[in-house]
């Protein structure tokens, strides 16, 4: 016998509930350091309107944001900055690695240039392209919010699969030898 629910009732999971209000109240963060930087702007501005999508509203306070976008290259020296701000930005926090340089290091095979960003933070979304168009960007937020709304879970269990990222005190941190920082001491 079907079970009849009175009118105005709606009757959801929790997960389905949460994940879509997280899948509509992206807060990017964005980490803009090149050439993608100018396309992600232009992701916001009048003519591909990123507020259609739910994902406008950019922060440059990591605590408030909840999306990390990396759009352009990421020298060494600047790596500790983007992971310390990745470690400040509230969970549940997504990351898309936008254009060939960020996900990849792009034509900078140097070792000052990070060869992909995915070797310290864990990307969600990757953007192809040198650089990539603004629909291309709108494209993967479209996607994550997709896989927001299929995995998403509000123990954040979706997050136990990623790959241990790197400790910061592994990473290099310019005028400090790896024995000082062991022993938390600036130079
Ligand atoms: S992928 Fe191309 S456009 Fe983007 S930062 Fe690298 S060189 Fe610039």
């Amino acid at each position: 016998m079907a079970l009849e629910t009175p009118d105005q009732v709606l009757v959801t999971r929790l997960d389905a509930l949460a994940n879509w209000c997280r899948t509509h109240s992206l807060w990017p963060m964005p980490f803009a350091t090149a050439c993608c930087g100018i396309e992600l702007m232009a992701t916001g501005a009048s003519r591909h309107d990123l507020a259609r999508f739910g994902a406008e509203a950019m922060r440059f306070s990591p605590r408030q944001s909840d999306l990390m976008i990396v759009a352009g290259r990421v020298v060494m020296k600047m790596l500790p900055v983007l992971q310390r701000i990745w470690q400040q930005m509230s969970e549940p926090k997504w990351c898309i690695s936008m254009g060939a340089c960020a996900s990849t290091g792009g034509v900078f095979d140097t070792y000052a240039v990070v060869q992909g960003i995915d070797r310290f933070l864990p990307v969600d979304m990757y953007v192809p392209g040198c650089p990539p168009r603004p629909e291309q960007l709108i494209q993967a937020i479209l996607d994550l919010q997709d896989k927001i709304t299929r995995e998403g879970t509000v123990a954040g269990r979706e997050f136990e699969r990623r790959a241990p990222v790197r400790a910061l005190q592994e990473l290099p941190i310019l005028g400090q030898t790896s024995a000082i920082r062991a022993r938390g001491v600036r130079a």
